[in-house]
């Protein structure tokens, strides 16, 4: 059975809260389980809030790049993911994927503070090659971090740069560099393929009829062996094909940036884009502003307007492109503004399949139709 894959929105506003939107975070809720992408301050609160994701179900953390937008609410999350731990939990360290400074920024905010937290974490920093190697850190090791990976970056004969960091049985995740004002990554969620359905009816009888020979009590057990994709040879001849894979889903989810085509090789045919939007011309600028300062000012602030992340939506042949990190100046969140800056980046990337996500804001990501 293909798993359940959603994304909820937890904090969609850039640089500082407003009323209506916290600081960057969001989920990818996979079966239950719940990885988060970025951990602005008060992302806990919005836990509490939206009660759609429990706290013991979250294994992994990753971190886009360390603006405080960003990070500040990490070091408390890890605290409150402490409490009420059942031993399972107690045993498992929270892994929390980043760049450089990281761990550092996590073990001195723990310390000077006095936490102690009862569940373990380990941080694993994803390292620009001239990024130094944290080999320990200043104050006494204790007892609930647990050393953590450096990952070097690996650059292929195109020059492409990233880093593989998950390679599991179900999904593969991968980052690469984007451009903002300091070193900031972009990640890739891969799932494998996915099997395709099994023709019932057709497998059934012949599984049936060769029961005896095959000396089992319930043939249909082979099922399981269709859906890991091998071909099953029957003794009395027949030959049962396995059904035919499915591509399995790719998400993409972009840190901050003005430029994110160091991720291209890695991005193209996404199933879902999640790109900053900080910046658009709307009805709100002053009569004589024009787009083309608009972009000016967004990328020398490191960041894109929404016309911007649909021109990269087109460019990676993304299916669906969801915008967060709206500008606090954006005020009230009127719906006539948001949907400016939807058109805008509906606009260039060709394709109407665009959302400006809220707070709370959950988007079920769906198995793609077509068989390979
Ligand atoms: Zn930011
Ligand atoms: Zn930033």
């Amino acid at each position: 059975m293909p798993k359940s894959v959603s994304i909820q929105f937890l904090g969609t506003s850039s640089a500082q809260p407003s009323l209506t939107r916290n600081t960057s975070s969001l989920a990818i809720i996979i079966d239950g389980f719940s990885w988060l992408f970025d951990v602005g301050e008060a992302t806990q609160h919005q836990l509490n809030k939206f009660k759609n994701i429990k706290w013991g179900k979250i294994d992994k953390i990753f971190i886009t790049h360390m603006h405080g937008d960003h990070v500040f609410g990490l070091p408390p999350l890890l605290c409150t993911l402490s409490n009420n731990l059942n031993e399972d939990l107690a045993r498992r360290p929270i892994e929390i994927y980043g760049p450089s400074g990281l761990r550092k920024f996590v073990y001195n905010s723990l310390s000077l503070t006095h936490s102690h937290l009862k569940r373990g974490y380990i941080v694993h920093e994803l390292l620009f090659p001239d990024d130094p190697i944290d080999s320990g850190n200043p104050f006494e090791p204790n007892e609930f971090e647990q050393s953590g990976e450096n990952i070097q970056m690996t650059i292929d004969q195109n020059n492409n740069r990233s880093w593989k960091i998950i390679d599991e049985e179900d999904y593969i995740v991968s980052a690469a560099p984007i451009e903002h004002s300091i070193p900031c990554l972009g990640y890739v969620i891969n799932e494998n393929p996915i099997p395709g359905n099994i023709n019932i009816e057709l497998v059934k009888p012949i599984l049936m009829r060769n029961k005896d020979a095959l000396g089992l009590k319930n043939p249909m057990e082979l099922l399981k062996k269709l859906q890991q994709f091998q071909c099953l040879t029957m003794p009395d001849g027949t030959v049962i094909e396995p059904p035919q894979r499915r591509p399995g889903r790719k998400i993409v989810i972009l840190g901050d940036t003005f430029d994110p085509s160091g991720i291209i090789h890695l991005a193209m045919d996404a199933d879902v884009l999640v790109h900053e939007a900080t910046n658009s011309l709307t009805s709100d600028d002053p009569e004589r502003t024009i787009y083309e300062d608009v972009e000016k000012r967004s990328i020398e602030n490191g960041h894109s307007t929404s016309k911007m992340a649909g021109k990269f939506a087109a460019r990676i042949n993304a299916q669906q492109l969801l915008l967060n990190h709206f500008s606090h100046r954006y005020k009230g969140d009127s719906e006539a503004i948001m949907n400016e800056i939807k058109q805008a980046a509906i606009e260039s990337f060709g394709n109407n399949h665009v959302i400006c996500t809220y707070d709370g804001m959950i988007i079920q990501i769906p198995i793609r139709k077509e068989v390979n």
